[in-house]
Parts: C-alpha cells; sequence; structure tokens
C-alpha cells in the first residue's frame, strides 16, 4: 500500500530562488504540452512527447530533461480528465436539451470544459531526479534536480510520519503554497497479512446521519452539520456586506469550510474503519453520480439548503480516506449499485417509494416492517451485496472485484 509523507522545506533564500525558477519553467512545460494535447486532441504520451519535446528543450534548456518529462506526463493526465469529463458534460447537455424539448423550455447552454492551465504547478519527482535519505531520529536530507543542478535540503520526518520510513520511496511532489514549501514523498508499504472474515458490514453514508451501519452503530456527529451551515452563512454576510473589514475577514475564512469537511471526513472514516474486524467487507454505495441522479440536485428552487449540502458533499475524499485506512487493517472496500437502496425493505425486499414516509422513519407497504430509514438502507447494501456474492457464486473468503458487486442483483 501506499503512503505519503509531506515534509516541510526551509530553502535558504537562493535556493528558494531556484526552486522558484524551476517550478515556474516546469509550469510553462505543463501548460505548453496541455495546449497542445487539448486543442488537438490527443491524449496519447508518446505522441505528444514527439510533437512537444525538442520544443521545450529548445525553449527552456537549464530545466532537466527527466523534468521536462515529467511534465508531460503530468499533463496528459490533466488533458485525458479534461476530455473525459468534455465527453461526459457533451452526453449530459444532449440528454438535457432532449428534456428541455420534452417540456417546451429553452435549450439550456453548453458549458465546456476550459483547457487545463496552472499557474503553479507541483512539481512530481521521480528516482531519476531526486532522492531522500533518512534517519530514525526524524533527520532528513534530499536532493532535488533543478534549474541550476541538484539541491540539497535538510528536513525533519515528524514522529507520527516515522512507520513509513521503512517503506520504499517511489515518487515525490515538490509544492510551493502559501509561501510554504514542501514535499510530499510517495512510500511504498508492504500489504498487512490478514486472515479474511465472512462479516460484511454494509453501510449508509449520507448528510444527516454521517454513517450508519448494519452493526447498528451511528458514526459521525450531528453537530457537523450546524457547523457547515454556520460557516456558509458567515461568508454569505461577508460577501454581501463588501467593506474592507469583511474581506479580512473573508481572507481569514478562506479554505476554513474544506479543512472542516476533511476534518470530518477523518473522523468519520477512523470510526468506521475502528469499528469493523480486522480482514472483514466494508460495503459502501457508489455515489459517484449522485448529483446528476439525486431528485435534490436537479428540483427547481425550493429546499436548497438541502441542494447546497448535496452539492458541497465530499464523499469521494470520504471514500478515499475509508479505502487507505482499512487497507492498513486488511478490510476490503467494495462499492455498489446505490439504486433504491432507501426505498428496498430489508426484511422482504419491497420496494417503493412511499415505503419512506418521513425522511427519518422506513415503514413497508408490504410487510409492515418498521425501522430507522438509514439503518434499513444499511442492512439493503450489506444485503445486495450479499446477493451478488451468491449470483457470482464467488466463495466469500477468497473475494470478488468491485466491478462484481456494482451490478444489480436480478431479484
Ligand atoms: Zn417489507
Amino acid at each position: 500500500m501506499q503512503r505519503t509523507i509531506v515534509v516541510r522545506l526551509r530553502p535558504a533564500p537562493e535556493q528558494a530562488e531556484i526552486l522558484r525558477a524551476t517550478l515556474e519553467q516546469y509550469t510553462a512545460c505543463f501548460n505548453e504540452v496541455a495546449r497542445e494535447g487539448f486543442t488537438t486532441g490527443c491524449k496519447n504520451g508518446v505522441e505528444l512527447h514527439h510533437r512537444t519535446y525538442a520544443l521545450l528543450r529548445a525553449r527552456y534548456p537549464a530545466l532537466p530533461a527527466p523534468l521536462v518529462c515529467s511534465a508531460r506526463v503530468k499533463a496528459t493526465e490533466a488533458v485525458t480528465s479534461a476530455l473525459t469529463w468534455n465527453r461526459r458534460r457533451e452526453q449530459a447537455h444532449a440528454e438535457a436539451v432532449k428534456r428541455a424539448a420534452l417540456q417546451g423550455k429553452a435549450p439550456p447552454a453548453f458549458r465546456p470544459v476550459r483547457c487545463p492551465q496552472s499557474r503553479l504547478t507541483s512539481l512530481r519527482y521521480d528516482q531519476r531526479s531526486y532522492w531522500v535519505t533518512w534517519a530514525e531520529d526524524g533527520r532528513g536530507m534530499c536532493s532535488l534536480s533543478t534549474v541550476a543542478g541538484r539541491l540539497l535540503l535538510p528536513f525533519r520526518v515528524l514522529p507520527h510520519q516515522a512507520p513509513f520510513q521503512s517503506g520504499k520511496v517511489c515518487t515525490a511532489d515538490l509544492c510551493f503554497r502559501r509561501g510554504r514549501w514542501s514535499l510530499h514523498i510517495v512510500v511504498l508499504l508492504p500489504d498487512p497479512v490478514v486472515t479474511p472474515s465472512p462479516e460484511v458490514i454494509g453501510v449508509d453514508v449520507g448528510l444527516t446521519h454521517p454513517a450508519v451501519t448494519s452493526s447498528r452503530r451511528f458514526l459521525g456527529e450531528k453537530r457537523w452539520k450546524e457547523q457547515d451551515r454556520r460557516i456558509f452563512r458567515l461568508r454569505r454576510a461577508l460577501q454581501a456586506k463588501g467593506t474592507r473589514s469583511a474581506k479580512r475577514h473573508l481572507k481569514r475564512l478562506r479554505g476554513k469550510r474544506f479543512r472542516l469537511h476533511r476534518d470530518h471526513d477523518h473522523v468519520l472514516s477512523k470510526r468506521l474503519v475502528e469499528q469493523a474486524p480486522a480482514g472483514s467487507t466494508l460495503v459502501l454505495e457508489n455515489l459517484t453520480h449522485i448529483r446528476e441522479t439525486s431528485r435534490l440536485g436537479r428540483g427547481p428552487g425550493k429546499r436548497t439548503e438541502a441542494k447546497r449540502r448535496l452539492h458541497s458533499w465530499s464523499f469521494a475524499q470520504l471514500f478515499s480516506f475509508i479505502e487507505y485506512k482499512a487497507q492498513a487493517k486488511g478490510i476490503r472496500v467494495v462499492r455498489i449499485d446505490p439504486r433504491h437502496t432507501s426505498q428496498t425493505c430489508s426484511r422482504c425486499g419491497f420496494q417503493h417509494r412511499g415505503n419512506r414516509r418521513t425522511p427519518a422513519e422506513f415503514h413497508c407497504r408490504a410487510c409492515g416492517y418498521r425501522l430507522h430509514a438509514d439503518l434499513n438502507a444499511a442492512y439493503t447494501i450489506r444485503d445486495r451485496y450479499l446477493t451478488c456474492l451468491a449470483q457470482e457464486g464467488t466463495a466469500l473468503l477468497s473475494g470478488p472485484t468491485c466491478q462484481a458487486a456494482s451490478r444489480v442483483p436480478s431479484s
């Protein structure tokens, strides 16, 4: 498994000057390749290399060749992602136009994805362009390739990062943010050896109850919702005010909501993984398209608050935190199709929108089963995964793939 160690670098002013120049030239290369790839629709790395390499080497002779290549690799990734998003937007737009025509409304405007460009990107080093050494006492040294040759910089590894020092050092990203230099070193650690357990835990994540598990645990805090709302309202009020003092205040608040969400996600993922036994399986819903498919996200005017929360929900971040924390404990994380999990009875399997009469209570119309709605969803999520397993004919302990589990059971 991979882990990232973030260390702070404290270069002397003249060293910082060199790093800055390196980063600027690297960013220029990134932008150049990204523009070439995006405008011509090319996302083939080799092809982009042939088109841009000689030009960039001639334009930035001081920038070492491995860094030019690294910038191209990074730009190719950005172009691939942008083109994929653009295609998805085109598909969504075509459907929206069709919908609008059916309803007799004017077709919505198309918002294309913009070409990926960066003011100052982070620089990715690999084994050819950097090395690090570190001792047990936390003192470390790194050598970075720059426009003025190699630069040696000392750093300190913090105590909580020390366990990762034993890993194999892979790439590293040099970042400059808010006047601070940092190096994000990726290390490869061996996977833990855990005996798989047959236990399967369904987890329903949501905005009101952050996480409810089929082992009847309600995780997360109710106050999180209020904390988020408070910052949002304060920001909105300050933005409306627009005075100098309000702007100062806004500057202090910058990134606060992001940090708050990240903290909540860390707390929640940690608790989730803690309550699951080693070797078990956590089943989550695949919420990737929730923003487009949710009835909340599309509806008109009303329920703005719920809509805003849905669109600022950092579930992708939460899932990535759960995944990496689970990995260290040998817990498998799988995702299932999320359709109708909250409307399906976990006792008799009857699915109907009317099963959920209030947001909090589930009451089956067929068998009369009554329980907390999110708890019912957690049971349904667990059972859907187990059904998938049975249909795939896979032994529980050998472990299925996520793809197998993401299909809808035909029952
Ligand atoms: Zn029922």
